[in-house]
This record gives structure tokens, C-alpha cells and sequence, in this order.
């Protein structure tokens, strides 16, 4: 089957300690949708500008990226982010958004793009996510990423959004800000517990909490799960890793249309979301995810499984 991503595609100025690049191909569905071609085929849905190069899209048709809904606008600019790291890559600062063509973006989805049982709504405006989620009324699973900029200015149209969807992939920091909960599992809980209170099926059932370098926790309606980040001695560009992380998990989740969503089907999608955002700050932007083969990855699955499996034997506890 395939999955439909929808969100931005973009050209990033980036300085880390590391280095810096200059309008480098970026873009929250660019990175989802390079991690996720992995793993089923994807149709990227987005508008560009005139200044958006041909060797831009290359590189995602190169990965067999399907981007005939990317929307050539006449005239428009392509949208553009700023952003600068501090020394130790945990903190970020954006200087400067320009939306451009993002600017009265009214999204036109294929037949193909429709026809997709999997859904990702990246990081845009809510009401265009839920704009999205609608023309995709049988879709088996559909993510959901944001950011603080919606929480803060149209919160309600993202709860909205959020109760359309089946998962919920957010940074921590956004899941408390989101639902006012200082604690973590509060917080998630709380979000599975919207949609409508009739309906069993309604409503997100799986919370994925991103926490950067520390890694990433899931939540569900039964369960709780938790995995550090790939540990890496060296990290250069942290731009991307929550799309390319959302990519490795929901591109799992889409290669597997026979398996019920299980906590063990979720647990291997975390693993694979982990190792696929560890790729990606390996480089700057999307340089290594390029360039990565599929024996890479489970590889590096093969590594991070040993490193995270302990024996629960029994011991008689003093006391
Ligand atoms: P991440 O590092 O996972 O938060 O994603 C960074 C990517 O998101 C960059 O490639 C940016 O182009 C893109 N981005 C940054 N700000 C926004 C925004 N307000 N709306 C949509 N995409 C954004």
C-alpha cells in the first residue's frame, strides 16, 4: 500500500557547532518522507516556489518518493527556515519563518494521495491537517506531529485535529504545554482520552513522546514503553530528527497492513524510529538519510536491541 505525507517542504539555513549550510532541502514532510520510503512507497504533498530546484526533487524521487502532488506555485517563494543550535545541540533557536507559497496553501490531493491507507499530517496549521484528515476518510492509521506555535495560537482547532487522528507523535515539552499536565504519563493520558466518550474507536490511541537526545516514550490506552536515542559520540545537525523519527515509526507501522496495531508491532516501530532520527543527525539535513541502505539500518536495529535488553531473573529481595 502506500502512505500520504502533507506538511512542509522547505529550505533550511542551519548553524550548529559543528558547521552551517546555507538553503540546504529541508522541511518536515521532506524528512518524514525520506525516512518512510524505507518502507512502503510515499506521495509527499506540499507547495514550492519557482526557486525550488529540480535537483531538490530529485533527491526524493532517487527514493522513489512519489511527488506529483508537490505544487509548483507561479511566482511563489518556496518556505524557508532559520534555525541555530547551542553548544551542546539541546537548544534551538528559530530566527527567522518565511511561509511563502505556505500563504493561502489549500491542499489538493490526488486520487493516488487519497487512495493511501496511511496518513502523516506534519507540522502545518491544524486547520489545514484536519482540511487533510478529511479527504482521507478510510485510512487505516493516521499520524499526527505539531509544534507550541499552534498550542499557543489555535489550540483548538489542533485538539480538533487531534481527536481525527489514531496517533499522536509530539516532544514532550508539547504534550504538557498541550494539555497543561506537568507529568509525562498524565499528559498522554489525558490526550487518549479525548475524542468522542460513545465512540471506543474514536480519539488518538497511541502517544509517542519525543525527548530529543534522552529518546522517546510510548503511551498507550494499556501500556507504557520507553527507548533511549542510538547512542552517538557524534551529532551534527538535530534538524529533522522528530520528521525522520515519525517516518521510521509510521513507515513501520504502514509495511505491516496484516498486523493489528499491537503493543509489539508499535515497540518494533520504535525501534525503528529511533535508529532512523539517529541517522539523520549524523549529517547536515538530509545528507545521510540520502545516502543510507537499508542494511544500515538493521545493522544499527541489531545494535540498539542488544543494548537495550536486560534478563528479568528473579532474585529473593532482602526486606
Ligand atoms: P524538527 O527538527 O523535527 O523540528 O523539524 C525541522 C524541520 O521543520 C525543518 O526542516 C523546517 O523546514 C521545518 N519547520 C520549521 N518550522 C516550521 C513551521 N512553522 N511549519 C512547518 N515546518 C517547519
Amino acid at each position: 500500500m502506500s502512505i500520504t505525507v502533507v506538511g512542509s517542504i522547505a529550505y533550511d539555513t542551519v548553524k550548529t557547532p559543528f558547521g552551517q549550510r546555507e538553503r540546504m532541502l529541508g522541511g518536515a514532510a521532506v524528512h518524514f518522507a525520506l525516512a518512510a520510503s524505507f518502507f512502503d512507497e510515499v506521495r509527499i504533498v506540499g507547495p514550492v516556489g519557482e526557486d525550488f530546484g529540480e535537483a531538490q526533487l530529485e533527491v526524493l524521487r532517487r527514493r522513489d518518493v512519489d511527488v506529483s502532488d508537490v505544487e509548483r506555485v507561479a511566482g511563489g517563494k518556496t518556505f524557508f527556515w532559520q534555525g541555530e543550535y547551542g553548544w551542546d545541540l539541546n537548544s534551538r533557536e528559530t530566527l527567522d519563518t518565511q511561509l511563502g507559497v505556505f500563504e493561502g496553501f489549500a491542499p489538493k490531493l490526488s486520487e493516488r494521495s487519497r487512495a493511501s491507507d496511511v496518513l502523516f499530517l506534519a507540522n502545518i496549521q491544524p486547520d489545514l491537517q484536519r482540511e487533510v484528515r478529511a479527504q482521507l476518510p478510510q485510512a487505516r492509521f493516521v499520524a499526527l506531529d505539531s509544534m507550541n506555535l499552534w498550542i499557543d495560537i489555535a489550540r483548538d482547532s489542533l485538539v480538533s485535529a487531534i481527536e481525527s487522528v489514531d496517533c499522536v507523535i509530539l516532544n514532550d515539552g508539547e504534550l504538557r504545554q498541550l494539555t497543561g499536565k506537568a507529568n509525562l504519563v498524565s499528559a498522554a493520558r489525558e490526550v487518549l482520552s479525548w475524542g468522542s466518550p460513545s465512540d471506543e474507536r474514536s480519539g488518538p490511541r497511541v502517544i509517542v513522546a519525543k525527548q530529543g537526545a534522552y529518546g522517546a516514550a510510548l503511551i498507550t490506552r494499556e501500556s507504557f514503553f520507553a527507548l533511549p536515542a542510538y547512542p552517538l559520540e557524534t551529532v551534527i545537525d538535530p534538524t529533522g530528527a522528530g520528521d525522520t523519527f515519525a517516518g521510521g515509526f509510521v513507515g513501520y507501522v504502514a509495511a505491516h497492513p496484516e498486523e493489528e496495531l499491537s503493543d509489539e508491532l508499535l515497540r518494533r516501530a520504535m525501534a525503528h524510529a529511533t535508529v532512523l532520527a539517529s541517522f539523520n543527525v549524523e549529517e547536515f539535513g538530509t545528507e545521510r538519510v540520502e545516502r543510507l541502505s537499508g542494511h544500515e539500518i538493521v545493522a544499527r536495529i541489531s545494535e540498539l536491541h542488544a543494548m537495550t535488553q536486560f534478563s528479568g531473573a528473579p532474585l529473593a529481595l532482602r526486606g
